[in-house]
């Protein structure tokens, strides 16, 4: 860091400065390995895409420009997306273009970090604060928090301790290193931002992590797009013809539990065999070709389940549906259905619940909490297809509970929004003005960045 940068740093934030703290213009914001303008559905594209990209608007919207670094994984792709907005996507390189693993993209920080600190020199601009989404995005705000004296933030969106502890027994665990490079990130970021306190509490079960250092900001739906739509219009665009639809959408991966679904629906057509003639399973994301494998071994398996259960007629696996076509299917919908084994949040529970459609989902997580147990729809326990057969069963069976339970859904879901959410990040931005005095920082600072993130728990 050049002697201008690291004036203009210390005047800026000053923890002994008597004057309050200065206004937030600037942030850095992180995430790496995968991109906010990414096509969502995808293997590494979902929830903390739509996070990044809609904090990163609303955040603009309140006079704080935001840069968003990610890795270019196209060569020949735009370097800066900008869109007027004050919201700039920066795509710089951290090893060949193309698909690389989380394990490859860790190898490759070191070049991403040196990036990034190379486009604030040749910008010649100073960040206020920096903030990291995912733990490889965790270790580049540790890193340059050391470099560059800012406060940092960092959100894990999903940690590999608890991944771990509810994944299907056949899925492969996350790898140590992973968990390693969480506990890394804790430890050199100022800041951890977690959704609700049921992550609060996981991640104080599964890492050392002091209780000061850790945030609850909760999500947001975009509340302007997700609004109750007239049902049968819905119906019409997505070309339903059949009486009853279930829908599900999310990335096509295990933990999902799409799988539960699908044998769910198999149960409850096999006690009911009407519905084999007016009901509709659709299931939305993941792609069908090959340049995501990972995302397709777990679309192959699904489809090898429907033609085992003999269910080619009423269940759909419709790839990456665009967000903004999403709302006419959750209208369409006697119920959106989220049957994962773990969410830390869950958007798309609540965006169906913000459309006025009954959720019903498993009983784990943020899932727990934002959708109420027979008022808004239904929890049930993860991986039982009897109970969610049992469920969804009721609500195809009681035209007037399933408005009952998609009033209320409305009602809760339109609590959530991104501005909310924006106001919640500034606050905290503010109020963590000066970097943690805790020895937490320490254990970053003096050692280089491999041997940090090389750090054992
Ligand atoms: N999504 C989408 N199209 C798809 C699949 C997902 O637009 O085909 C969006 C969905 O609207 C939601 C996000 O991706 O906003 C998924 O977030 P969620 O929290 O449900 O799951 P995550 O990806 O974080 O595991």
């Amino acid at each position: 860091m050049n002697e201008r940068n690291s004036a203009g740093w210390d005047h800026q934030h000053s923890s002994h400065s008597a004057s309050p703290t200065p206004p937030i213009r600037r942030v850095a914001m992180i995430s790496v390995h995968t991109c906010p303008l990414a096509n969502l559905g995808g293997k590494d594209a979902g929830g903390m895409n739509v996070y990044v990209r809609q904090l990163s608007r609303a955040l603009a919207s309140c006079n704080i420009a935001v840069d968003v670094f990610t890795r270019q994984r196209f060569a020949g792709g735009p370097r800066i997306v900008g869109d007027g907005s004050g919201v700039r996507v920066i795509h710089l390189d951290a090893g060949p273009t193309g698909p690389l693993s989380k394990e490859e993209i860790y190898e490759h920080l070191p070049e991403f970090i040196k990036h990034i600190e190379e486009f604030r020199r040749t910008e010649g601009i100073y960040y206020d604060r920096l903030h990291g989404h995912y733990w490889l995005s965790g270790l580049v705000t540790a890193e340059l928090r050391r470099l560059w004296q800012v406060p940092s933030l960092v959100m894990f969106h999903t940690l590999a301790r608890v991944k771990n502890a509810h994944l299907p027994p056949e899925v492969p665990p996350e790898s140590e290193l992973r968990a390693n490079g969480e506990q890394c990130a804790i430890d050199g970021n100022d800041i951890v931002v977690v959704a609700n306190r049921r992550e609060r509490d996981d991640l104080l079960a599964h890492y050392r992590v002091p209780l000061g250092k850790v945030v609850i900001v909760p999500l947001g739906v975009d509340i302007e797009l997700f609004a109750p739509r007239d049902r049968a219009l819905a119906r019409q665009r997505i070309n339903l013809d059949s009486e009853h639809l279930i829908f599900s959408v999310g990335r096509i991966e295990p933990l999902k539990g799409f799988d539960t679904l699908v044998r769910a629906t198999a149960l409850l057509l096999a006690r009911r065999h009407a519905l084999r003639q007016s009901l509709q399973l659709w299931i939305g994301g993941g792609k069908i070709d090959h340049d995501d494998p990972a995302s397709g071994t777990e679309m192959s398996h699904l489809h090898q389940i429907i033609e085992s259960l003999g269910l080619a007629n009423n269940v759909r696996l419709l790839g990456a549906i665009p967000q903004e076509q999403l709302p006419d299917f959750y209208a369409a919908a006697d119920c959106v259905v989220v049957p994962s084994h773990y969410e830390s949040f869950g958007l798309v529970a609540v965006e169906a619940m913000a459309t006025g459609t009954p959720v019903i989902a498993s009983d784990v997580g943020g899932l727990g909490l934002s959708v109420k147990d027979g008022v808004t729809g239904f929890l049930v326990p993860t991986g039982d297809e009897s109970a969610l057969a049992n469920r969804i069963a009721r609500v195809l069976d009681d035209s007037a509970l399933r408005q009952r339970l998609g009033a209320a859904a409305f009602a809760e879901g339109a609590h959530y929004s991104w501005s909310r959410v924006a106001e919640r990040i500034e606050a905290v931005y503010e109020k963590f003005g000066s970097l943690s005095r805790s020895g937490s920082l320490v254990s970053v600072a003096t050692p280089t960045y491999a041997t940090a993130c090389g750090c054992s728990t």
